[in-house]
């Protein structure tokens, strides 16, 4: 196991008032069996802040209409806020064109458009697509689905005992036939944060394209696209403090350009006729029928608030929680900590002996911790790992010693209980 002083906080101030923070979050007062909320899923879903309960309120409210169709007022205010939107995500990711942003059902659906998209069309037999053992779900199955149709091949790179990725081994996969490069930034399971800058230079060094799967990187760390110079970025607001029913695909307007479009439907054309149907621009070409326009403008207003805490400051406090989580729970007999990556975010995965994970989550909510317990979308990982299952505590903003003081000491009694 690599050593936890590696994610000891810089500094020992606390990053921000995080008393004030709770209060934001009008759930964390809520009850869950009884007693109080202690919320350690937030890698699931995070919970929402006021301004985007208020925001989502505000504009079914006094702001709605079906946007960018109506010529009235309210239609047009409703766009203007949808708009500034996709602006507020542009500045939040530091994309450089407005155009570079295609709203999406969730960070899914971000991954099928550009298997389909961008991948399938030129996909040949005997062609593979590069992944890692540590995927979610999300960013296997959509590559397996255009794998399986055209004769291709969805290959994974190792995950190493501490749950890195096997750099070396990845980079030896890299071969003649590969024709695209899918990695998590972070990972749901093990939190372990991957060397991206070098994955996309690897890849751009053979020429192959690269998605990044940002789901559980943007609410734990700055992005900065240009910078990362990827070919495609996806996320969910719901994982970002906004509604669920959002997502985000960024992707080099050139390669947009050239792209087809996913779904076909209004807004996304520029011409309809029997005799043949003309597409509209970026990103547009892309997002067929109406969108979750309140939910959009949620997500801006989840941004807001995010940027108001500042990333850095909430990588932090997030840090400081891990680092404290981390030898807390080590104390429990029996615990096994899945994942000690030296560069790691807000996660702490784990088996206890003799416990079915599914019997800690239970007892553990009767205590009011909310936990996620299973495979967490991650079934090879867990293979790999020799496991069906396990348990996951995840950490947010909001989340205090406090919370993982619970954690530990339901830990200590389910240890008594079942060993
Ligand atoms: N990728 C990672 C790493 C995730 O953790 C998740 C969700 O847990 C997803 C993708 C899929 O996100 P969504 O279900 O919002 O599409």
């Amino acid at each position: 196991m690599s050593d936890t002083a590696t994610i000891e906080p810089r500094t020992k101030a606390p990053a921000f008032d995080v008393g004030a923070i709770r209060a934001e979050f009008p759930i964390l007062a809520t009850e869950m069996q009884g007693r109080p909320l202690v919320y350690l899923d937030s890698a699931a879903s995070t919970q929402k802040p006021k301004a985007v309960i208020d925001a989502l309120a505000h504009v079914y409210a006094a702001d709605y209409a079906n946007i960018h169709r109506g010529i009235y007022d309210l239609s047009q205010r409703a766009s203007a806020l949808h708009d500034e939107a996709r602006h507020k995500v542009q500045r939040f990711i530091k994309a450089q064109d407005w155009r570079e942003i295609v709203f999406t059902r969730n960070a899914t659906e971000a991954i099928n458009l550009v298997a389909q998209c961008f991948t399938a069309p030129d996909l040949r037999a005997g062609d593979e697509i590069l992944v890692t053992e540590m995927e979610h779900h999300a960013n296997i199955v959509p590559w397996q689905m255009i794998a399986e149709a055209k004769g291709a091949k969805v290959v994974p790179a190792p995950v190493t005992e501490v749950g890195e990725l096997d750099l070396e081994a990845f980079e030896r996969l890299i071969g003649p036939k590969t024709r695209m490069i899918a990695v998590v930034w972070v990972s749901n399971v093990l939190g372990t944060v991957n060397p991206v800058a070098e994955i996309v230079a690897l890849a751009k060094a053979r020429g192959v394209p690269v998605l990044i799967d940002a789901a559980q990187a943007v609410q734990h760390l700055p992005v900065d696209v240009q910078a990362l110079d990827a070919d495609f970025i996806v996320f969910s607001a719901h994982k970002l403090y906004g509604p669920s029913g959002v997502g985000v695909l960024w992707g080099k307007a050139a390669h947009l350009d050239a792209m087809p479009p996913y779904q076909g439907g209004g807004d996304m054309i520029e011409r309809v006729s029997f005799s043949g149907t003309t597409w509209n621009e970026i990103p547009f070409k892309f997002e067929a029928g109406t969108p979750d326009i309140a939910g959009i403008i949620a997500l801006g207003a989840a941004i807001d608030f995010v940027e108001s805490i500042g990333i850095e400051a909430i990588a932090r406090h997030e840090a400081e929680l891990l680092a404290y989580g981390t030898r807390a729970i080590q104390q429990v007999p029996g615990l096994r900590l899945i994942g000690t990556a030296h560069e790691k975010a807000s996660v702490l995965t784990f088996t206890l002996e003799g416990a079915h994970p599914q019997d800690i989550g239970m007892l553990l909510d009767l205590d009011g911790i909310a936990i996620r317990t299973g495979h967490h979308c991650a079934m090879p990982l867990h293979e790999r790992f020799g496991l069906n299952a396990s348990a996951r505590a995840s950490f947010g903003i909001y989340n205090t010693t406090d919370d993982i003081d619970a954690l530990t000491r339901s830990l200590h009694r389910a240890a008594g209980m079942f060993q």
